[in-house]
C-alpha cells in the first residue's frame, strides 16, 4: 500500500494545543499568552553580526559539531553562568535548536523497549520523541504540594527505578518550578543507585528570580552521565534562528553528532554568527529581559491571587501555572475563556501527568497585554464562578 505511515508516527496524537489556535482563529480581538517564546526581538548585536556574515558571504556548512569559535565561547559561558566545565573539542554539539539536541539524544541512547522517565508536567516534544527513538515513556507525576519538584517518592512510585533514562526541565516548561541543589541531590543520587542516564533541558537556566541555576551534571558523579541541553531561543529571544547545544561525555556527543552529521550536517551557519555574538556581547539585553519577564510575573501572579485562582509561586522560565476554580477542568476554562474573553493559556493536561487542573500562562507578553488579558480572565471568573 502506498504511503503506509509507520507505527509510530501513527501512535503520537496530534499537538493538543492545535483546537486551541483553531478557536483563536475566529476572532480577530486575542490577547495570546499560549506561546512559548519571547515577545523581545534578538539583540541588535547579534543579528548585526548575522547580517555582516551573510554580506561577506559566510553561507557554507560549517563543521559538524559547530563553528569550533562558537563551542568555545559556549564552552566559556556554560563554565561562568552554570560551572558547567565540557570541552569544545568533543563534549560539545551545536544543533538546529535545543530541540535537535534533545531528538539526537533520544535516538543516540534508546533501543527499543527502553523506558525513559520524565518528569511531568514537561515541554511536549519530550514524550513523542521517545516513541520515535523507539522506546516506552514513564511518566513520573510533580504535583504543587512539591512546588513541582521532582521528588524521589514521586520517581519510586512511578516506577522509575525501572528506567534506563531520566529527562528533567528546569526551570521548567509548562509550571515555572526550579530545583535547588538541595533538591537535585536526592534525585542525582537516585539516578547514580539505579544506574540512570539523565537528560537535563536546561532552556531556561539563564531566567531564574531568585538565585541562579543549579545543573545537576555538577554534583557529585553526575557529570557522567548526564547530558545537558541548551539553546539561544529563550535567554537571547532567538527562536527562529534555530540553535541550540548539548554538553555532556565524549561517548555521548560522539554518537549524537554521528546522526546529526547524517541527518543534519550542520547547525544553520547564519545562526552561528549571531550566537558568538550573542556570547560575546549581549550580556546586558540579557539582563533586561530577565528584569522585564520577573516584573511580569511579579504583576501576574499577584493578579490571579486577587482573581482568586490559586497559584504557585513560579521562579523560573517565563510560565505561571494557575489553577482552575472547583468543577471546572482545564480544558472547560480554557476553552471558555478564549471563546468569550478572547484570551488563549493552554490547558495543563497537554503537558502530562500532574498537569490536570491547572493552565499554563505565559508572560513572555508586554505588560499593556498582560493587564488586559488579566482584567478579561477577571471578568470570566466573575461571571462564571
Ligand atoms: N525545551 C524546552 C523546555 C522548551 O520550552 C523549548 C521551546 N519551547 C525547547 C526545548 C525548544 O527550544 P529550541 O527553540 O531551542 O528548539
Amino acid at each position: 500500500m502506498p504511503l503506509d505511515l509507520s507505527d509510530r508516527v501513527q501512535t503520537v496524537p496530534p499537538s493538543g494545543i492545535r483546537r486551541f489556535f483553531e478557536i483563536a482563529e475566529e476572532r480577530d480581538d486575542v490577547i495570546s499568552l499560549g506561546v512559548g517564546e519571547p515577545d523581545f526581538a534578538t539583540p541588535w548585536a547579534a543579528r548585526d553580526a548575522a547580517i555582516a556574515s551573510l554580506e561577506v558571504g559566510k553561507t557554507s556548512y560549517t563543521a559538524n559539531r559547530g563553528k569550533r569559535e562558537l563551542r568555545e565561547r559556549i564552552a566559556d559561558y556554560v563554565a561562568d553562568g552554570f560551572d558547567l566545565e565540557y570541552d569544545p573539542a568533543d563534549e560539545i554539539i551545536v544543533t538546529a535548536g535545543a530541540s535537535e539536541a534533545v531528538d539526537l539524544a533520544f535516538r543516540a541512547l534508546v533501543d527499543p523497549g527502553d523506558t525513559v522517565a520524565i518528569a511531568q508536567p514537561s515541554y511536549i516534544s519530550y514524550e513523542p520523541g521517545v516513541i520515535f527513538a523507539g522506546g516506552e515513556v514513564c511518566s513520573v507525576p510533580t504535583s504543587k504540594a512539591d512546588e513541582f519538584t521532582l521528588t524521589v517518592e514521586a520517581l519510586e512510585s512511578a516506577g522509575a527505578d525501572e528506567a534506563d533514562l531520566l529527562v528533567l526541565c528546569y526551570p521548567n516548561n509548562p509550571t515555572g518550578a526550579v530545583m535547588s541543589e538541595a533538591e537535585l541531590e536526592p534525585i542525582a543520587e537516585f539516578a547514580r543507585e539505579h544506574d540512570l542516564t539523565v537528560l537535563s533541558d536546561e532552556i531556561y537556566a539563564e531566567l531564574t528570580y531568585n538565585g541562579s541555576h543549579t545543573s545537576i551534571a555538577t554534583l557529585e558523579g553526575m557529570r557522567e552521565r548526564t547530558i545537558v541541553f541548551n539553546g539561544f531561543s529563550k535567554a537571547h529571544a532567538m527562536t527562529g534562528l534555530r540553535l541550540g547545544y548539548a554538553l555532556g561525555p565524549p561517548k555521548a556527543i560522539n554518537a549524537m553528532n554521528k546522526i546529526h552529521q547524517y541527518t543534519m550536517l550542520s547547525a544553520p551557519t547564519t545562526a552561528q554568527h549571531a550566537a558568538i555574538e550573542a556570547l560575546d556581547s549581549c550580556d546586558e539585553e540579557v539582563r533586561e529581559m530577565v528584569a522585564q519577564y520577573d516584573r511580569r510575573r511579579q504583576f501576574v501572579l499577584s493578579r490571579f491571587r486577587e482573581i482568586g485562582l490559586d497559584v504557585f509561586e513560579a521562579k523560573g522560565a517565563f510560565y505561571c501555572f494557575p489553577e482552575v476554580p472547583d468543577g471546572w477542568t482545564a480544558e472547560e476554562f480554557a476553552e471558555g475563556v478564549l471563546r468569550e474573553e478572547g484570551v488563549a493559556v493552554v490547558p495543563g493536561d497537554v503537558f502530562g501527568a500532574g498537569g490536570e487542573g491547572h493552565l499554563r500562562v505565559s508572560y513572555a507578553t508586554g505588560l499593556n497585554d498582560l493587564r488586559e488579558a488579566l482584567d478579561r480572565i477577571e471578568t470570566f471568573v466573575e461571571e462564571h464562578v
